[in-house]
Formats: C-alpha cells, sequence, structure tokens
C-alpha cells in the first residue's frame, strides 16, 4: 500500500483533537464515535471493523470512518 501514509496505521496515531472515528453499522444505520482509549490505542485501523459489535442490533457489519475535526474551523482565503 505505497499511497498510505504508514504513520497513521493505529488508533492512538490519530489525535483526538484532530480526528474522530466513527464506526457504522451496515444493517440498522447507527453510528457511534470510536474512543481510542476504550479500544486500545495500539489496535490498527484496518482491524477494527471486525471488532466492533453494534451495540443497537448486534449486527457485525461495522465499517468505520476516519473524520478530520482539525483546527474546527475551515480556513479562508482571499484569492
Ligand atoms: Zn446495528
Amino acid at each position: 500500500m505505497p499511497h498510505q501514509p504508514h504513520t497513521l496505521t493505529r488508533l492512538g496515531d490519530f489525535d483526538p483533537a484532530e480526528f474522530t472515528i466513527y464506526a457504522y453499522c451496515g444493517a440498522c444505520g447507527h453510528s457511534a464515535a470510536v474512543d481510542p482509549e476504550k479500544v486500545g490505542r495500539d489496535v490498527e485501523v484496518r482491524t477494527l471493523p471486525a471488532r466492533l459489535r453494534c451495540a443497537e442490533c448486534g449486527s457485525r457489519e461495522c465499517s468505520i470512518r476516519i473524520v478530520y475535526t482539525g483546527a474546527g474551523e475551515f480556513e479562508y482565503r482571499e484569492g
């Protein structure tokens, strides 16, 4: 995977101040933020969906999305 930055492979690599990791249930559409402290900061992101189970319907059809929340605002530049 030469195109993927190899520095961000584990949950702990994502600064909670800049990224929020969301888990989505493919069965019922439930979504929730994943707490890296709870799941484990050493857990690799690509293995995360297999570890998750929906709290609403119990489905294991989970996927994750990592949302960059950065500084919280968009930067606007003139010109
Ligand atoms: Zn569900």
